[in-house]
């Protein structure tokens, strides 16, 4: 068992921890057992002016020190969170419920994205452009946007915050985070990182409270010039709704469906371990995570008998316990949503071939699940299911399958498994995705974009494109008189 205490968190504002005005909190509850493992501050308008007021001044700080300069505290923070690794690990477990391998695979992956972006703002270019005069310099300059409102989910409790801290910061924009409630410590320590590393104040902030309250609130506040939002797409949409009646500047990564396009000629082990690992890593709660499995009806069967055998390998259990392969899911709404899905798909007529129960009555914890022959009218392969549940389907030619993957409206992710480079060729042209990974598993990676196209989305957090959504372009000519 761990030694390390899980903390109450609270909020952050001008580089000063602190309660909300209120006094108020919020439990916080482990996922594995249902208790309460601490307490989270609960911001009010009376804490979001003065963290609106502090961005404002620390905008004006930032973006007035060298990239150099900017460039050189944001390593800094992220060599302090390779330091402090194990404990922000720890404390990832016990709030999310995700394997305490994954915590520090994420923790780590944090650490690198801040370096990317470290690196990229060294390289935030305007140009110079030939004009149409001998006395004229023609210029564009390329300036932040200004304070920036970033709005997290639970599920990645610090990468989903990280990607738009960095390429805020990046960018010379300060940030107010509002962050998970359901899972505030980790994203506080990453905060605490910066802070500690020698962020100017106002620089950051970091908010919790009534995530409806907290956006209706800053998105339409005159010092709020970006919005930046990961979760649902539903929620998405309304954010962006209000976002476009304020003329907000806004990136939006949302839901997904991901297609699995298993082809006749894949090889079956590699897309079972990849596409496997992919499905049930943090309990399947990824919005890239693959849930439509598409497979060739010639190898249907031989891959369907290797997935169940995987699926029914991996061990279930608390995130701390030494070789747990999954933890339990992280809020009790998804064992809800779960049982539904199943209920629902055995309704249609699907066969749920392993799995589709919750396990014991304490913890949210839920078995991996395989549903083969799920009709195309099922919640599965129409709702995103946010769980450990796979859907298997046949398709006879790869154009079926490719119709397959763009019939939803969404297109964040599509993974794919083939021998041939024109199967390869012919699904990176046709399939509707904001990502495609072709026999590997997501490998998500600060250098190249991430996001999504349809309804899953705008924007990209991930290579240049991510530093481009925090710039504001200037067009400058002056004729030298
Ligand atoms: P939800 O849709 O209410 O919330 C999703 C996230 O959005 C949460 O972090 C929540 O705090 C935030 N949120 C909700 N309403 C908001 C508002 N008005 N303003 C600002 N933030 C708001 O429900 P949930 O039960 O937390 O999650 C359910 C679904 O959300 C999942 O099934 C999944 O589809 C989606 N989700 C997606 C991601 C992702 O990485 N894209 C992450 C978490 C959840």
């Amino acid at each position: 068992m761990t030694t390390i205490a899980y903390p109450n968190t609270q909020l952050l504002i001008d580089n000063q921890w602190c309660d909300a005005a209120s006094g108020k909190t919020l439990a916080v509850i482990n996922p594995s057992s249902g208790s309460e493992a601490g307490r989270v501050a609960h911001a009010d308008k009376v804490d979001l002016d003065r963290a609106l007021a502090a961005a404002q001044k620390g905008f004006t700080t930032w973006r007035n020190m060298t990239a150099l300069e900017r460039s050189d505290l944001m390593r800094k923070a992220a060599a302090l969170l390779r330091e402090r690794a194990d404990k922000i690990a720890t404390y990832m477990t016990i709030e999310q419920g995700k394997p305490l391998g994954e915590a520090k695979v994420e923790v780590a992956s944090t650490a690198q994205i801040i370096e990317w972006f470290a690196e990229e703002s060294r390289r935030v270019y305007g140009r110079i452009v030939p004009a149409r005069a001998m006395n004229i310099t023609a210029m564009v300059l390329k300036e932040p946007v200004g304070v920036v409102a970033a709005f997290t989910p639970w599920n990645f409790p610090m990468n989903q915050v990280v990607r738009k801290v960095s390429a805020a910061l990046a960018t010379g924009c300060s940030i107010i985070v509002k962050a998970p409630e359901e899972t505030p410590a980790s994203p506080a320590e990453l905060i605490r990182a910066f802070v500690d590393a020698g962020v100017p104040p106002g620089v950051v902030q970091l908010v919790f409270g009534n995530p409806a309250e907290i956006s209706s609130y800053l998105i339409p506040h005159p010092i709020v010039r970006k919005i930046t939002f990961t979760g649902s797409t539903p929620v998405g949409k309304t954010l962006a709704a209000m976002a476009g009646q304020h003329m907000k500047r806004a990136t939006m990564e949302l839901g997904g469906h991901a297609p699995v396009i298993v082809a006749e000629d894949a090889d079956i082990a590699l897309a079972v371990k990849a596409a496997g690992s992919a499905k049930f890593r943090n309990a399947g709660q990824v919005c890239i995570a693959p849930t439509r499995f598409l497979v060739a009806n010639k190898i249907k069967g031989e891959f369907t008998e290797a997935f169940v055998k995987m699926s029914e390998a991996l061990k279930v259990g608390d995130g701390l316990t030494q070789g747990t392969q999954m933890g339990p899911l992280a809020n009790a709404r998804r064992l809800d949503a779960m049982a539904k899905v199943v209920a629902d798909a055995k309704t249609k007529g699907a066969k749920i071939v392993t799995g589709g129960e919750r396990i014991g009555n304490a913890g949210n914890f839920f078995t991996p699940t395989v549903v083969a022959d799920v009709p195309l009218d099922a919640s599965l392969f129409n709702d995103e299911p946010f769980g450990p549940i796979a859907g298997i389907r046949g398709f006879d030619t790869i154009e079926e399958a490719i119709t397959e993957a763009n019939r939803l409206a969404f297109g964040l992710s599509a993974y794919a498994f083939t021998k041939s480079i024109k199967t390869a060729h012919m699904l990176s042209h046709n399939v509707e995705t904001g990502m495609l990974w072709i026999n590997q598993p997501a490998v998500a990676v600060p250098e190249m974009p991430f996001g999504g196209v349809k309804d899953s989305g705008y924007g990209s957090e991930g290579g240049p494109e991510a530093l481009e959504a925090y710039l504001n372009t200037k067009t400058v000519s002056i004729t030298n008189v």
